[in-house]
């Protein structure tokens, strides 16, 4: 459930932890540890001094600094970037406190249990990925050029590239993280909601009109949802979970798979 929404607040909380030296890494569970042994990524990053929190889409970057093996990193140069993703059910936690309590599609529960990695700093402070269902992650050094233009900064121009010329549904070129980052389930429903276009539509066959519509609905609902709280915020879907009619125009809300996910919209206006 993690979408860009709610990893741009881990990446807020994350700028607190700018400056710190790790002193320690707990890595206890080797699945969560992508494309390195949990130990290698220990040695990496101990002693390191946390110098920026970026973030593209779904994607959250620890730059680190050279430490104490100023000879290069392994992309070449002194610094190394910590990936962290959250999956379906990640949250960060910075000395304690979580920017959200907990998820859409997770239980209230909160166990450390599921402190899946963990930066200890000096002076005693942590930061911990805490992940339920364990679909998230950590990598050294993540690949950042597969992710597309991120949503929160997309132009129209970015918007028209993403969907080319495809018959693919328009839902899922919306959702595809190397063309547009950070656009999830949830915000896609809500942005072609508001733009009324039909999610199953072929990703290439808007009109200029449409085009231009939905990029600034694009923009409209990263605003207002990140105010509102959280990408579950839309209107639609909370529409959809407490009397299923749409809140324009009254019609039952459907709901259907569509590019593999579970879609909510309304066949009257969205065409
Ligand atoms: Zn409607």
């Amino acid at each position: 459930m993690p979408e860009l929404l709610e990893v741009e607040s881990y990446r807020r909380q994350a700028e607190q932890v700018v400056g710190r030296i790790v002193a320690a890494v707990d890595a206890p569970d080797a699945w969560f540890v992508k494309g390195s042994e949990p130990e290698e990524v220990v040695a990496a990053v101990t002693g390191r001094t946390v110098v920026a929190a970026r973030r593209t889409g779904k994607l959250l970057v620890l730059d680190l600094d050279e430490g104490d093996d100023p000879g290069g990193g392994p992309d070449g140069t002194a610094g190394l970037r910590l990936g962290l993703r959250f999956g379906m059910t990640g949250r960060l936690i910075v000395d304690g406190a979580a920017s959200i309590d907990r998820l859409e599609y997770s239980s209230g529960r909160d166990d450390p249990a599921w402190d899946r990695f963990t930066l200890h700093f000096a002076g005693g402070t942590d930061l911990r990925l805490r992940d339920p269902r364990r679909l998230g992650g950590v990598s050294l050094d993540p690949d950042e050029n597969r992710l597309g233009v991120d949503a929160l900064v997309a132009t129209r121009a970015d918007v028209a590239a993403a969907l080319g010329t495809s018959t693919a549904p328009l839902k899922a070129r919306l959702m595809d993280q190397a063309r547009l980052a950070g656009v999830g389930n949830l915000l896609a429903d809500e942005i072609l909601w508001r733009a009324g276009l039909d999610p199953a539509r072929p990703a290439g066959g808007l009109t200029d009109e449409e085009l231009t519509d939905l990029h600034r609905t694009l923009r409209e609902v990263l605003d207002e949802l990140m105010v509102r709280g959280g990408s579950h915020t839309g209107d639609v879907r909370q529409a959809a979970a407490l009397d299923g009619l749409c809140p324009r125009d009254g019609a039952p809300l459907t709901r259907r798979q569509v590019g593999g996910r579970t879609t909510v919209s309304c066949p009257v206006h969205q065409r």
